[in-house]
């Protein structure tokens, strides 16, 4: 079997009919996770991905999919269709705000579906007492885990940017430390087990937060940055992840190729890089 040397990390949010930012339409997920599976991608677990950047031997075309916040739409439309091809996914959870109550119905099921408001929509609500109607509950959860479409890790207990709010370092690594143990107390709690997978809210990281995360059982952290390439031996506290646009699967087929190739990959993230800089300095 030839080994992957590269594996791509990619980052979806919402998977939903309702068109907004950072969403996919269930048409161009399926397209995509069509595509990956006919292509023969291999979606691994966090566990294969994780033996991965220690050395261990992963199938040529290896992937990762991943999700962040925890959507209700992720349940609706990206579990049955993940299913369907089986592909599989790994979701990172904001655990305060996941709720209680039955399952919903989703794609797979005849039953009527619940709406998914838009990123927008979204945003307003998962913060306020209807998080509810946007978020995912924990009956959900347990459901697709069993049925192995996506895996669960944390992305924090409240998704707080406390380098924003509080006005000194020891405030803020003291709010971090307890996000961080609040998501893996609930994790234990709710799924039974925690993981050493830790997604940062809103991309944001420094080396306090690294050093906390590594403290509280954390080692494979997953950022934004998308130029960079995840090669074996690589930082596991730096996983890079590209936004998965909402096109078809030649857009993807490309992305992903890019992303693993040892000699355009690095080329393309560095002349990403140089643009960006160009721009700050403009
Ligand atoms: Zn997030």
């Amino acid at each position: 079997m030839s080994q992957a040397s590269c594996v791509p990390v990619l980052m979806y949010h919402h998977v939903s009919p309702s068109a907004g930012m950072i969403t996919t339409s269930p048409a161009n997920f399926e397209k995509q996770i069509r595509g990956l599976a006919r292509a023969g991608y291999h979606s691994l677990t966090g566990d294969e991905f994780a033996g991965f950047l220690q050395g261990n031997a992963v199938p040529k075309r290896s992937i990762l999919i991943t999700f962040d916040d925890g959507y209700l739409d992720n349940y609706v439309y990206a579990h049955p269709i993940l299913k369907k091809y089986g592909m599989h996914a790994v979701l990172f959870i904001i655990t305060g705000l996941i709720g209680e109550g039955a399952a919903r119905a989703h794609q797979g099921s005849s039953a009527e579906l619940p709406s998914t408001p838009a990123h927008k929509e979204a945003k307003a609500l998962m913060f306020s007492d209807l998080k509810d109607k946007v978020m995912l509950r924990w009956s959900e959860i347990e459901l697709m885990q069993r049925e192995g479409s996506f895996e669960f890790h944390s992305h924090t207990h409240t998704h707080e940017r406390w380098d924003l709010i509080q006005s000194d370092a020891i405030s803020k690594n003291t709010k971090m430390t307890a996000d961080l143990a609040d998501s893996r107390r609930v994790l234990k709690e709710k799924l039974g087990g925690v993981s050493d997978h830790l997604c940062w809210p809103q991309g944001y990281f420094d080396e306090d937060y690294i050093q906390l995360a590594r403290d509280a059982g954390f080692k494979y952290l997953y950022t934004t940055d998308a130029y960079g390439q995840n090669i074996a031996g690589h930082d596991p506290a730096h996983i890079y992840r590209f936004a998965v646009r909402n096109r078809g699967f030649l857009w993807l087929a490309q992305r992903t190729w890019l992303a693993a190739h040892p000699y355009w990959g690095p080329l393309y993230n560095q002349w990403k890089l140089w643009k960006r800089a160009r721009r700050k300095k403009a």
